[in-house]
């Protein structure tokens, strides 16, 4: 059956007043803009306090409602059958031929739910649902009412218009994008911090992302890993201005002057420091990272505080609290994991040391960086200057 609506449901908390239309503008704009990529023409429309997308042609059903349940905000996709305001006879008929045509298994129970918005509709909701339950009972003698757990609901919405569904499909709530400012995302080909991006655009919040590239030693495939995640990542949060930097003076520099052990910490600093003057640059107004409480030695809680020293913005680490496999498990359903785990190296595990600090000192981290103080100012304005910018979508 071609639908010819859905019914957008969203979230209505935290969301009155002028907030509200905020909120519902910058969702009906993102449905517009996730429908772009479907073959087929859409109307979005606002009506009485609800969101609506018709069919304004022939489309692919599957690959319009995968689209829809990228948009974050929208909690349920409902596609349906609208009808204009008719008498009640042939309402009845209309539902009952829509029950057909959407269920054509002969055993199910079901229950109906009808809500009269249009308080001049002349028949109450109770009365629709005792005659729309019987009549699907006479039309399907093995069907039956069960109110608690039925296998499907029959929503029959008198508003100006008659709105009639019985399939709810899950949406990815949140909020919409751009309701919630900009942050940059440090983005590498890692499993972690496309999530976190993931988890932060969910939120509302539009993403940029850098990553930090070390060539030779990191190759032009792991930058097209990134670029790959940064694509999956904009499925869902819309286009990513992806930063590459290029890290490899930088890393070489520390590498030279610096301990060993003290390496992925003061290069972690120099990611952050760099990631803060992009950001700041790009009207961003928070930092993301990808790291968890005690994953790797650069993510104990010590480290963390050193990494965070350097930051005057706040920095976002949405899977601090999470396991390793609840990163993965979110992963594999936001669908990045994949391409996570192919195999091209990483400029950190490259230059990493055999017994990272884990308990860094704040004091003597600073120390050492005082062994840079030559070069590295000029080397982070190179690197800076020099950023590749890639469009991701
Ligand atoms: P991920 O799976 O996200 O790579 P990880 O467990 O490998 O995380 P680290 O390598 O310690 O952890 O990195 C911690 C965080 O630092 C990452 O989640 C990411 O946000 C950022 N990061 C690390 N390497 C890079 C890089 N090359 N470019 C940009 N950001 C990076
Ligand atoms: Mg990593």
């Amino acid at each position: 059956m071609q639908y010819q609506s859905f019914l957008i449901k969203y979230a209505e908390i935290g969301t009155k007043g002028k907030n509200r239309y905020m909120f519902e503008d910058a969702l009906m704009h993102q449905i517009r803009e996730h429908l772009k990529r479907v073959d087929g023409e859409f109307a979005v429309l606002k009506e009485q306090g609800r969101i609506y997308v018709n069919a304004k042609s022939d489309y692919d059903f599957d690959e319009t409602v995968e689209a829809l349940k990228k948009v974050f905000g929208i909690t349920a996709i409902c596609p349906m059958m609208q009808i204009e305001k008719c008498d009640y006879e042939t309402l009845r008929k209309k539902v009952l031929e829509f029950v057909k045509a959407e269920h054509p298994e002969a055993e199910f129970s079901f229950k109906v739910k009808a809500r009269r918005a249009d308080k001049h509709y002349p028949v109450t909701s109770d009365t629709i649902n005792e005659d729309v339950g019987y009549d699907v009972l006479t039309a399907y003698p093995g069907s039956h009412v069960d109110v608690h757990d039925p296998d499907f609901i029959i929503y029959i919405e008198v508003r100006h218009n008659i709105n009639v569904f019985t399939r709810v499909i899950p949406g990815a709530g949140g909020m919409p994008i751009g309701t919630n400012g900009k942050a940059m995302l440090l983005l590498s080909g890692g499993i972690d911090s496309p999530v976190a991006g993931y988890m932060i655009a969910k939120r509302g919040v539009m993403i940029e992302a850098v990553y930090f590239h070390a060539p030779p030693y990191t190759s032009e495939r792991a930058k097209q890993k990134v670029v790959d995640l940064a694509r999956i990542v904009a499925s869902y949060s819309g286009v990513i201005k992806l930063h590459v930097v290029n890290f490899t003076d930088i890393q070489l520099y520390i590498y030279e002057q610096c301990p060993h052990d003290e390496l992925t910490i003061i290069m972690r600093r120099y990611m952050m420091r760099i990631a803060e003057r992009l950001a700041e640059a790009n009207d961003c107004i928070g930092l993301i990272t990808g790291e968890s409480i005690g994953q790797v030695a650069s993510q104990t809680m010590f480290s963390l505080r050193t990494t965070d020293e350097v930051c005057g913005l706040p920095v976002y680490r949405p899977v601090i609290g999470f396991d390793k496999q609840e990163i993965v498990d979110l992963a594999e359903k936001i669908g990045t994991f994949e391409t996570s785990i192919e195999p091209y190296e990483d400029c950190c595990t490259i230059f990493v040391a055999k017994h990272p600090v884990t308990k860094p000192n704040l004091k003597v981290i600073e120390r050492s960086e005082k062994k840079l103080s030559e070069k590295i100012d000029e080397l982070v304005e190179t690197a800076i200057s020099t950023e590749e910018v890639i469009w991701c979508s």
